[in-house]
């Protein structure tokens, strides 16, 4: 059923996040009901008396006709006008304890794959290795304590999980509650 979806390039798996869900629910900006409804974040000064289905993320309505936004532009430093606007309008966004934002590597974003724990983000040690250089120039220079975060990610705070669009490389940053 899936296969009927639009196709995010910046989140490519919205179910498996969570992001889209199925729901027999009516689309508040096109009035459809699609089968499937966004549950994540939209920005926007507007009223909007209801959800939003994935075709209206996807081409630009939703965001045009409420002027609004999924994500933050926080931290998409150095990419195009055309991919800043493909992940603040065209793409869904994911659910967080702070705003969610976007990473960036290979000077494209990177698509969203989804909130981790430990044990999956060791998964990918250069998500881990990155993680914590940023974590250390955050400021967290007790290694002991930097340690402890990591290996308890999973609970109260998470890693959310990126996968760079042109390198495959994974990267990761961290949210807490
Ligand atoms: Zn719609
Ligand atoms: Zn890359």
């Amino acid at each position: 059923m899936s296969a009927s979806l639009p196709f995010f390039r910046y989140h490519p798996d919205p179910l498996a996040s969570g992001s889209i869900r199925a729901a027999s629910e009516t689309c508040a900006c096109c009035k459809g009901n699609r089968g499937w409804i966004y549950t994540a974040t939209f920005y926007t000064a507007q009223d909007v008396s209801g959800r939003l289905c994935p075709w209206c993320i996807a081409d630009g309505s939703a965001a045009e006709r409420f002027a609004g936004e999924f994500t933050d532009a926080y931290g998409l430093d150095g990419v195009s006008e055309e991919v800043l606007h493909e992940v603040t309008r065209r793409t869904p966004g994911f659910h967080a304890w702070q705003d969610p934002h976007w990473l960036v590597h290979c000077q494209d974003a990177a698509a969203f794959v989804g909130e981790v724990g430990y044990a999956e983000l060791a998964a990918h040690p250069e998500a881990l290795d990155q993680l914590r250089a940023d974590m250390r120039t955050a400021g967290w220079h007790d290694e002991s304590q930097l340690e402890h975060f990591l290996v308890n990610l999973g609970e109260g705070a998470t890693a959310m999980l990126f996968r760079c669009t042109v390198c495959g490389t994974y990267l990761a940053y961290a949210d807490a509650s």
